[in-house]
């Protein structure tokens, strides 16, 4: 079984835009404000816009599952306030709970938090909760930047964060740390902002020792763990030199890398720097590059054509990156699979 956990809703049916518009529209004028939570969206509408994308990938590209999410660009934290971001979390993990609901053999469902820049990520316990509990999703997108690219808020690692992360432990579900689109013009969204957000949240992991105080909390760094595997010394050089424990010891067992990388040499650098272990399989399609690769002919997302090209991969190893690691770091997703009898 090939699970491909990283994978937005990004071509949800318009109504969802125009809901969106139309809540920050209120912002400014209340009158505009949408007069129901509810999204006149038919489940023929949804299953056209899954059908003719995500599904059809999936087919082509030989993949089963993809662990689904809202769009992440989106999210935009940035914007609004905390009752606009409770409303709009809950209506796009709405439209996962959906897609999941028409497709379960093909989908399951991660969620959107409504964070809010200053706000303490405690007011996102109850939707998280809500998801995993009422529509058995089996993780969250975790922003680490809720004000899109001024970093505003502490690190990761701060007891800020404590909260929602006392709730993750609880619930027994991983968060991927994923920022949303960058409303600073020094950096592209998914150009700059993502491979930043994912660097700086694997060396925030680094200099603190927020493991200690959640043993089983798990993180999954997409994008291939941005500049990290490519500078895998100067990590553990610092690790070193600031009297941190060896990555190996104190990162492995919590932080994990999806394989959202573009480029054959840079999916075998993944696979011989980080262990295999802590890589799973992502494509993050329908996603931040859409297009085709003329040297290649295929399309810059189709990740497993990367990994099938992986010389010396045992097969063993390419169990662990394609299923095993997904089902380990998602535990309901594992127990949603034993209940099928997979
Ligand atoms: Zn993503």
């Amino acid at each position: 079984m090939i699970i491909d956990c990283h994978g937005h809703y990004t071509t949800a049916p318009r109504e969802l835009e125009l809901y969106r518009n139309a809540q920050l529209a209120a912002l400014a004028e209340p009158s505009r404000r949408p007069t129901s939570t509810e999204l006149a969206v038919t489940d023929d509408q949804i299953r056209e816009s899954i059908e003719k994308n995500q599904l059809k990938f999936q087919k082509e590209r030989g993949t089963d599952l993809t662990i689904f999410s809202p769009r992440a660009a989106g999210m935009a934290h940035h914007i609004g306030d905390e009752r606009t971001g409770k409303q709009w979390a809950r209506l796009c993990n709405g439209l996962i709970h959906r897609v999941c609901t028409l497709f379960p053999d093909n989908f399951v469902g991660v969620c959107q938090l409504p964070q809010v820049p200053g706000v303490s990520p405690a007011n996102c316990v109850e939707e998280l909760e809500y998801c995993v509990n009422t529509w058995g999703f089996v993780g969250c997108n975790l922003n680490p930047d809720p004000s899109g690219g001024y970093w505003t808020d502490p690190p990761l690692t701060d007891r800020y964060w404590y909260p929602i992360y006392e709730k993750m432990v609880e619930l027994d579900v991983p968060a991927m740390v994923h920022v949303s689109s960058s409303c600073n013009p020094c950096f592209h969204g998914t150009g700059a902002h993502y491979m930043n957000g994912d660097t700086t949240a694997f060396m925030q992991f680094l200099t603190a020792d927020l493991f200690k105080d959640f043993p089983t909390l798990k993180f999954i760094i997409p994008h291939g763990g941005g500049a990290v595997p490519y500078h895998w010394g100067r990590y553990r050089g610092l690790a070193q030199d600031m009297k941190r424990p060896p990555l190996s010891e104190h990162l492995m067992k919590n932080v994990f890398f999806d394989t959202c990388v573009y480029h054959y040499p840079g999916i075998e650098l993944l696979t011989k720097v980080i262990p295999i272990d802590n890589i799973l399989f992502a494509s993050e399609m329908v996603g931040a590059v859409k297009g085709i690769d003329p040297e290649t002919g295929h399309h810059f997302d189709d990740t497993k054509r990367y990994v099938d090209q992986l010389k010396g991969l045992s097969e063993g190893d390419r169990k662990k990156l394609f299923e095993g690691n997904a089902r380990r770091v998602y535990p309901r997703l594992d127990a949603l699979l034993k209940q099928r009898r997979m």
